[in-house]
């Protein structure tokens, strides 16, 4: 059985064509990656980042595996459900002390059977250092580390897939960005197989991140995938990582009302509210396909 099988992962994730009551829509077309479809409980682009890691670690036989996040992560949470479903054991590393109020997120890790070490900022702030990631090393001689949010250079690989999967052609693609891993892989995707070659793919920052953002990318990237069809908006990351306003929240749920698709404030939800304001602005020509990333996330809303 493949590791997409036992999962029960559901590839490819269906695109859907979205008429959501904004001004000034007109005759630019919409259309929606549903990759929150892939699966019930494994957050959609974490799966993609996390799939040939996790591929290599089942080949080679590894039983533990170290990671990091914050107290919502969606990817320590998809990360956990993976574990547990394959055997492996899971040490969280996670910023912040939660120990007496767990979220819903740190339950299920534990639920899951993964351990948390709660570290202060400081600490976490080493968390891609090598003097501090030798320390865990020495600690855990046989366990894989995986960085925070799985961004690392086989999370582009599993992203690139969503790039195959696509049957239409399209102008724009929009994808959220935090850890650039995401955006990485789609730009891959898009260069390696010379598909849609007129496509532009825009990423929306859900962090104050002008200019780290796009190094976190440019790190990622390999020297003959450096291309110029990639830029990253930061007028939507309402003041920071996971803040958000009631202007967000109302969005949210007129989003799902209008269009029956779940977003939340973290990521999907700047990411619409990006394209509905980018439209409305007359960013968009006449006639533009756009094709939008739904990452997942739905469980951090909670
Ligand atoms: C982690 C996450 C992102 C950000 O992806 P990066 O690869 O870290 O830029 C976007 N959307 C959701 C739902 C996420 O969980």
């Amino acid at each position: 059985m493949s590791l997409t099988e036992k999962l029960a992962i559901q590839t490819p994730s269906p695109v859907q064509v979205i008429t959501p009551h904004w001004a000034k829509l007109r005759d630019i077309q919409i259309s929606i990656k549903r990759d929150d479809l892939l699966h019930p409980v494994i957050s959609g682009n974490k799966w993609r980042k996390l799939k040939y890691t996790l591929l290599e670690a089942c080949d080679n036989d590894v039983k533990h595996i170290v990671s990091f996040g914050g107290g919502y992560s969606n990817h320590l949470h998809a990360l956990g459900y993976c574990c547990h479903q394959l055997g492996i054991h899971l040490s969280a590393i996670v910023r912040g002390d939660y120990s007496q109020n767990l979220s819903p997120m740190l339950r299920d890790l534990l639920n899951w059977g993964a351990d948390i070490q709660y570290v202060d900022r400081a600490t976490y702030q080493q968390r891609a250092e090598p003097q501090y990631l030798q320390t865990l090393t020495t600690k855990y001689p046989s366990a894989l580390l995986i960085p925070e949010g799985g961004s690392q250079l086989q999370a582009l690989k599993g992203v690139a897939e969503i790039v195959d999967e696509l049957c239409n052609p399209y102008d724009y693609i929009l994808a959220p960005v935090a850890s650039g891993g995401t955006l990485a892989g789609l730009i891959t995707g898009l260069t390696k197989h010379g598909k849609l070659t007129d496509c532009k793919i825009l990423g929306i920052g859900v962090l104050k991140g002008e200019g780290y953002l796009e190094q976190l990318v440019t790190n990622l990237l390999a020297k003959d995938e450096q291309t110029k069809n990639w830029q990253i908006n930061h007028d939507y990351h309402f003041g920071g990582y996971a803040k958000s306003n009631h202007e967000l929240a109302q969005f949210c749920s007129d989003f799902h009302q209008q269009t029956k698709t779940k977003i939340e404030p973290v990521y999907s939800g700047k990411l619409f509210f990006a394209l509905r304001d980018l439209i409305a602005k007359g960013y968009f020509s006449h006639g533009s396909r756009i094709l939008a990333l739904h990452t997942g996330g739905l469980q951090g809303a909670r």
